[in-house]
C-alpha cells in the first residue's frame, strides 16, 4: 500500500543527502521539472530529485520505499505510457547523470542512465564507433536499453540490450550491484528486456562496433503493397550491414518531395548502409528498385546524424497513444493492413514504422536475454501522435482498429517499449516464456514492487 504524505523530517534528510537538485510544489520550476515527452501525462509528483549521481539514486530509492511513496524513474523521459511520472510520489529524473567515457581500444562505453542517443551516439563518433540505439535521438538509453532496443544498426550489431557488457543497478532495498554475465547473473539477464522491474540502472557498459560514416536517409513510393513486398525481400536477401526501416505514413513537407506529395499517404525506406562505401550505387540502386520513387535523400553522412532524422518531426509535447507488434516475416495479410489503415493515418506525426530484427538479433536464443522475440523478423510501432489531446483520443479507435488488422498476422505479445498503459494485461503474453523467470527474479529482488510504474512483472 502507498501513502501520500510525505515525512517532513525525512524529505529533510534528503535534501540534505542528495548532491543534485530536489523539486517541489510551488518551485519555480516544478511545472518544467513534472513535464515528460507525452503530453498526455500531466501529473503532480510530490518531490522530484534530479540526481546527480549513483549515491543520489540510492538515497531517492530509499526514501521512496521508506515512506511507501509511487517512485516513477525517469531517463529520457520518452515512454509512452508515461510511466517517468506520477501523482503524489516521487519522480526520480536521471536527466542529469549523463557522463561518457569510452575506451577505444577495448571498444566498450560506459554511458549514464540518463543519457540519450544523442549522448551516446556523439560521444563514439568520435572514435569511428557506435552502438545499436534508438532512430530519434532524443529517446532515453535507460527505457529503451532495458526494454530490448532496436534500430538501423539491430540487423548487424543486436538489440541494444545484447551490446550490453555490464550495468550498474540500484535494487529497491537501496543495494549496489555491478552486473555481468558472470555475477549477479539473474538480474543481468533481466535487464535485458526486462524493462525497469528490477532497479534503476545507473550506468549502462556497452560493446561497440566499428561504424562512422554510412549512406542513409528516406526513400519515399507511394503506399502500395507491392512495395512493401518488394520492401520484404529486400531485407530477406541484403547483407546485415544494411539497416532499412518501413515507414507509412503522410508524406512529411520536405523540400525533396514535390509538394503533391505532401499530407498524401506514401511509404518509405529510411536506410543505413553501414558497409563499404563502393557498394553505395548498389544500395541506391536496390532502392530504387522497389518502386516509383517519389522523392529520396540518401546520401553519406555521419551515423549519428541518421538518428535525428525524425527529432524535429516528433518533439516533446505531443500526443501519444502506442501499441506494438511482433511477426514472423511480413505476410500479406499485414502488408494489407499497412496500407489500408496507412491510407487514414491521422496526422504527420503518425508515422507507422516497422524495424527488421533479424540478422545478428536471431543470433541470440529467446532464452538468453528477458527479450523473447528471437524468431519473429520484425517489430511494428503503431504510433498515433497528435497536437492535442482531444484529437488523440479520437483517434485511438484509428489504431485499435489498424492493430486488430495485424493481429492475425503477429505472434503473441508484443514489444513493451511501443505498448501504452492500457496493455498491462499484456505484460505476460510478452515476456512468452521467460515471464516465470522474470516474476521470480522480481520477488527475489524487488518482493514489494517498488518497481511497479513499468511494463509491470507483479512478484
Ligand atoms: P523514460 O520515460 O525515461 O523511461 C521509461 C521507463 O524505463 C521508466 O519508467 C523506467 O521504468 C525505465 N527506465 C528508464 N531509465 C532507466 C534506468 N536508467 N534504469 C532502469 N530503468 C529505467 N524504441 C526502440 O526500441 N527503438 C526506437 O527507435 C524507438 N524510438 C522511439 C521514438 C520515440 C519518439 C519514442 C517516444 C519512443 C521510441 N521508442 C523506441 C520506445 C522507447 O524505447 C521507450 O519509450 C522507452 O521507454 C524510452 O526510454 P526513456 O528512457 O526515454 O523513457
Amino acid at each position: 500500500t502507498y501513502t501520500s504524505a510525505v515525512d517532513e523530517q525525512l524529505l529533510e534528510r534528503l535534501r540534505g543527502g542528495v548532491r543534485g537538485d530536489i523539486v517541489e510544489p510551488g518551485d519555480p520550476d516544478y511545472d518544467e521539472a513534472r513535464k515528460v515527452y507525452n503530453a498526455m501525462h500531466d501529473k503532480r509528483p510530490a518531490v522530484i530529485v534530479r540526481a546527480a549521481d549513483a549515491g543520489d539514486v540510492i538515497a531517492t530509492v530509499d526514501f521512496a520505499r521508506e515512506q511507501r511513496l509511487p517512485l516513477a524513474v525517469r531517463g529520457g523521459s520518452h515512454s509512452v505510457p508515461g510511466y517517468g511520472t506520477c501523482d503524489d510520489g516521487v519522480v526520480l529524473d536521471l536527466g542529469r547523470m549523463r557522463g561518457i567515457r569510452v575506451a577505444p581500444d577495448a571498444r566498450t562505453a560506459w554511458v549514464e542512465g540518463g543519457c540519450t542517443w544523442a549522448d551516446v551516439n556523439h560521444a563514439t563518433y568520435t572514435f569511428g564507433l557506435a552502438t545499436t540505439g534508438g532512430i530519434v535521438s532524443t529517446t532515453g538509453v535507460g527505457g529503451l536499453t532495458t526494454g530490448g532496443g532496436m534500430g538501423y544498426l539491430d540487423r548487424r550489431c543486436g538489440l541494444a540490450c545484447d551490446n550490453l557488457v555490464s550495468v550498474d543497478l540500484v535494487t529497491a532495498d537501496g543495494t549496489f550491484l555491478t552486473c555481468t554475465e558472470e555475477q549477479h547473473a539473474d538480474l543481468m539477464w533481466a535487464v535485458r528486456g526486462g524493462g525497469g522491474n528490477f532497479g534503476v540502472v545507473t550506468s549502462f557498459a556497452y560493446r561497440l562496433h566499428p561504424v562512422a560514416d554510412i549512406l542513409g536517409g528516406p526513400t519515399f513510393y507511394p503506399l502500395d503493397g507491392d512495395v512493401i513486398r518488394r520492401y520484404r525481400e529486400l531485407i530477406a536477401d541484403s547483407d546485415e550491414k544494411l539497416g532499412a526501416v518501413l515507414v507509412v505514413g503522410l508524406g512529411p513537407p520536405l523540400p525533396f518531395l514535390p509538394e503533391r506529395w505532401h499530407g498524401r499517404p506514401i511509404c518509405g525506406v529510411v536506410t543505413c548502409w553501414t558497409g563499404p562505401e563502393d557498394q553505395d550505387d548498389e544500395i541506391r540502386a536496390r532502392l530504387a528498385g522497389l518502386g516509383p520513387v517519389v522523392g529520396q535523400q540518401v546520401g553519406r553522412m555521419p551515423y549519428p546524424l541518421i538518428n535525428t532524422l525524425f527529432d524535429e518531426l516528433v518533439p516533446a509535447g505531443l500526443y501519444h497513444y502506442w501499441k506494438g507488434t511482433f511477426s514472423h516475416g511480413l505476410p500479406d495479410g499485414a502488408i494489407d493492413a499497412y496500407v489500408d489503415y496507412g491510407a487514414t493515418t491521422p496526422s504527420l506525426q503518425s508515422v507507422t514504422v516497422v524495424f527488421p530484427i533479424d540478422g545478428a538479433c536471431h543470433r541470440v536464443g529467446p532464452e538468453d536475454t528477458a527479450f523473447s522475440y528471437r524468431d519473429t523478423d520484425f517489430s511494428t510501432a503503431l504510433s498515433p501522435t497528435l497536437t492535442t489531446r482531444q484529437d488523440c483520443e479520437a483517434q485511438k479507435d484509428w489504431v485499435r482498429g489498424f492493430f486488430a488488422a495485424l493481429q492475425p498476422y503477429s505472434a503473441e505479445g508484443g514489444y513493451v517499449n511501443f505498448m501504452d498503459g492500457d496493455d498491462q494485461h499484456r505484460v505476460r503474453a510478452n515476456y512468452r516464456g521467460n515471464y516465470a523467470r522474470l516474476r521470480d527474479i522480481k520477488r527475489r529482488y524487488d518482493p514489494g514492487n517498488l518497481f511497479r510504474l513499468n511494463h509491470n512483472v507483479a512478484p
